[in-house]
């Protein structure tokens, strides 16, 4: 379903430019990107409130703007070789391309049931948008290579700027329900409505972040395998086998103990990817394992069954299945599973502070664990299952599209 309804944003590849042939990319060395950006000015929710009516009419014009698709394989195939044209093209494209989408997102908080639209982390998120968007606005075209070191400054600063904007959401809709609770109402029939724009919303902000990390991460010291934010021999394996030991770690910090886990599979597979992603999907699983391994064996005499994971290599994809004998999830809750703020684990939201820069790493709670995993894979074409056996355990198949052509879904795909 997901790759027919790409279509549409086949035509638009052309406005990305073909990679450059001319010489080196010899200005972006080494050190030239440590020079500090400018100072951070945040733009406050009342400023976008006192906008002008030509910054509203601004964002309204840009977010009836078609966003544009951009194909892994055509990132791959124009950062093969970082040359200072390609740099310069890649600033231009992102200077009219993110202002649309964050204008599409401006766009969709705006029509949000008034209650959640003006809930306050809401609006603060709104915020950061529209500060964002005037950022991009009034940075004057790019026409040479210094413009591209300032607009990369700039850049990186919005993206320091969105850093906690999930955080932040689940808690305003967190506040949304509770206020509906409060008042009567049964925010049932909303559901459907909130979860489509936090399908369309986070799949969205993974992509602008994926774009934006991908063209700053161009500007750092080269990596050996590395173009951007791909590595194009990735370790499934590996990154399995670092994220296993990361939530064990957390586990064994909430609970005094964590249950064995085997990574079985092909040590010396690889596979073009990004790992920050594959990290974070394989992470969210095996810590909703962890947890429900130790709570099902927590008070018993029984030795809790290991976890597995296996790396699978096909063809097609890559696929990582992570088993647990954790008592599965009931089937009456396996479509809950995939809802923002559904969780079994009390949430740690309450005690969240939006404004500081690391959030804390919990093993559950947030319950936007499987649904953004879902959308991570998803973003490159692959998949998310959860098969339950209640009574038993849970099987999780992550499945990765090896990456090639897949055409980058674009929010309403989903
Ligand atoms: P969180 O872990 O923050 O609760 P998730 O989206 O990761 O959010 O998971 C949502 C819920 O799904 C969990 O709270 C739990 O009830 C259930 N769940 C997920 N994975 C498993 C599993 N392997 N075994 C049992 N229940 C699970
Ligand atoms: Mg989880």
């Amino acid at each position: 379903v997901l790759r027919n309804s790409l279509s549409s944003s086949v035509q638009v590849h052309s406005s990305l430019p073909h990679p450059a042939t001319s010489g080196p990319f010899a200005l972006f060395g080494r050190g030239l990107y440590s020079a500090s950006p400018p100072q951070m000015q945040p733009l406050s929710f009342r400023l976008y409130q006192v906008m002008s009516a030509s910054q509203r009419a601004d964002i309204q014009a840009a977010a009836l703007k078609k966003q544009t698709g951009v194909s892994l394989k055509h990132l791959l195939d124009f950062g093969t070789q970082p040359l200072e044209r390609q740099m310069l093209l890649s600033a231009r494209f992102l200077h009219s391309e993110i202002p649309i989408r964050l204008a599409h997102r401006l766009m969709d908080l705006n029509h949000l049931p008034p209650g959640l639209s003006e809930e306050p982390h809401v609006r603060r998120v709104k915020g950061w948008y529209a500060a964002s968007f005037a950022d991009f606005r009034s940075f004057p075209p790019i026409k040479d290579n210094m413009d591209v070191v300032r607009f990369t400054a700039m850049l990186k600063n919005a993206f320091r700027r969105h850093n906690n904007v999930v955080p932040a959401i689940a808690k305003g809709v967190e506040e949304y329900k509770r206020d509906l609770e409060r008042k009567g109402e049964s925010s049932q029939e909303r559901e459907s409505e909130i979860q489509h724009f936090l399908d369309t919303f986070f799949l969205s902000r993974i992509a602008i972040r994926f774009l934006a990390g991908h063209h700053i991460s161009m500007f750092e010291p080269p990596r050996p395998d590395h173009i951007g934010l791909v590595h194009t021999r990735c370790s499934p394996y590996q990154i399995a086998f670092d994220a296993v030991s990361e939530a064990r770690a957390i586990c064994f910090r909430e609970y005094g103990g964590a249950p064995q886990v085997t990574v079985l599979g092909n040590t010396g597979l690889t596979m073009a990817y990004v790992p920050s992603h594959l990290h974070h999907m394989v992470f969210e699983l095996v810590k909703n394992s962890l947890r429900a391994v130790q709570e099902r064996y927590s008070e018993s005499d029984l030795e809790s069954p290991p976890i597995q994971v296996v790396v699978a290599e096909g063809l097609e994809d890559v696929t990582i299945k992570v088993s647990d004998q954790g008592g599965g999830i009931p089937r009456s809750g396996l479509q809950r599973i995939w809802t923002y703020l559904y969780t079994t684990a009390r949430s740690p939201l309450p005690d969240v502070d939006i404004d500081s820069t690391n959030m804390p790493a919990v093993l559950a709670g947030y319950g936007c664990g499987l649904p953004l995993s879902r959308l991570y894979a998803r973003y490159f074409g692959g998949d998310l299952q959860m098969i339950s056996m209640e009574g038993y355990g849970t099987d999780a198949y992550l499945h990765l599209a090896r990456l090639g052509n897949d055409e980058e879904p674009l929010p309403g795909s989903v």
